[in-house]
């Protein structure tokens, strides 16, 4: 997207969760505020929050906006355990065809087992094992004595993710693509995608250089050379697990951003759940959304505004050492943040 007028004002869905969500949301606000951030905001329910006001975890009201503003932010959700409630972000993956999963890890903590690691790893959020097609079969007297499940590739949805690491990678300054898949066992499944993702690679290959790994190779490597790896495509399931992998190589969920892209809309994140065991106690580590929110500003162009909040982020991490517990710290998210906004206004 290109750079906005810094006088226009852009409607955006926001969502302030569950648990720890509206702490870390009401952090995250507050920051963009000191940032003068161009979001005019409409404030939604989801979750339990909604669950609790109209009976529906994901209130059409709610759908209404994104598909309004096709831009939103959103604090985790508590999914209803029981009443047959599909995952509400699944949901929102399925209406607004959010076809990437986009998540960055760098190095903001000092004195990991690796410093410097910044990666993106791009993940297929629609396909494979996720579309949900399994059942049981009975036999005998066992109502679930086999378990079996479909996963479905598409080349076009193959395609559609490839041709978005591979821009994605060239928009962002980035030098290589990993394709990572398991073609070695699952041909068909895997084979299409590692086929359509190195037929899209040669369309740019004179500007990126362009490999593949086996997935259980890409894991290994990850712990052990994570700096050879700079933008991973890969599929649902393999992405996931890939995923919070990379965000232990930098500090855990509490700094782990997404993004969910597709055509219709966009909706950035943290990647850690609602926390129930620290909420309302003024512990959570707002990092993580603060973090998405950049990635919503670059999103809409604002690329000054998104590197003024990550350079505050890693100025309070690096050089103050104020830090929230989760990342050994003492700090409370009232006092992370202010430090933050200290920093900005400094
Ligand atoms: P979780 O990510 O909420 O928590 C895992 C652990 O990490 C907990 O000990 C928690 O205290 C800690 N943690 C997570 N985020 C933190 C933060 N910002 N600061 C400090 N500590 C943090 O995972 P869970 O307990 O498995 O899930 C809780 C609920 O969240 C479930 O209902 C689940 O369905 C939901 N969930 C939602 C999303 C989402 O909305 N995107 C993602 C994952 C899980």
């Amino acid at each position: 997207m290109t750079q906005q007028s810094s006088s226009l004002v852009l409607p955006a869905t926001l969502i302030r969760g569950d648990g720890i969500g509206p702490e870390i949301m009401d952090a995250t606000l507050a920051v963009l505020e000191t940032l003068g951030a161009p979001f005019a905001w409409e404030i939604h329910k989801a979750g339990m929050e909604a669950m609790q006001a109209c009976g529906d975890p994901l209130p059409e009201t709610t759908i209404d906006s994104i598909r309004r503003t096709k831009l939103a932010l959103k604090s985790p959700l508590t999914t209803p355990v029981g009443g047959g409630y599909r995952s509400i972000n699944v949901r929102l993956r399925e209406i607004f065809k959010l076809f990437a999963n986009v998540r960055p890890a760098r190095t903001l903590v000092a004195g990991g087992r690796f410093e410097d690691i910044d990666l993106v790893l791009i993940r297929e959020n629609t396909e494979g094992l996720y579309v949900g097609y399994e059942h049981f079969i009975p036999v005998d007297d066992d109502p679930k004595a086999v378990a079996e499940a479909a996963a479905i590739m598409t080349r076009s949805g193959c395609r559609r993710i490839a041709e978005y690491a591979f821009d994605y990678a060239l928009r962002h300054g980035r030098k290589k693509v990993t394709i990572v898949h398991k073609a070695n066992i699952l041909k068909a499944l895997t084979g299409l995608f590692l086929e359509t993702a190195m037929a899209v690679g040669q369309n740019y290959a004179d500007r990126l250089q362009v490999e593949d790994r086996v997935v259980d190779n890409c894991a290994m490597q990850l712990v052990i050379n994570p700096a050879q790896f700079d933008v991973i495509v890969t599929t649902n399931m393999f992405g996931d697990i890939l995923s919070d992998e990379i965000a232990g190589l930098v500090g855990g969920l509490g700094v782990a951003p997404g993004a969910n892209i597709g055509k219709e809309a966009a909706i950035f994140e943290a990647v850690h759940g609602s926390a129930p065991d620290i909420a309302g106690q003024g512990l959570a580590n707002p990092t993580a959304l603060m973090l998405a929110a950049a990635m919503m500003l670059d999103h809409v162009g604002r690329h000054a505004c998104a590197q003024r909040l990550r350079g505050a982020l890693e100025q309070v991490l690096r050089e103050d050492n104020i830090k929230t517990r989760d990342l050994g710290g003492t700090a409370s998210t009232r006092d992370f943040t202010q430090a933050i906004i200290h920093r900005l206004q400094g």
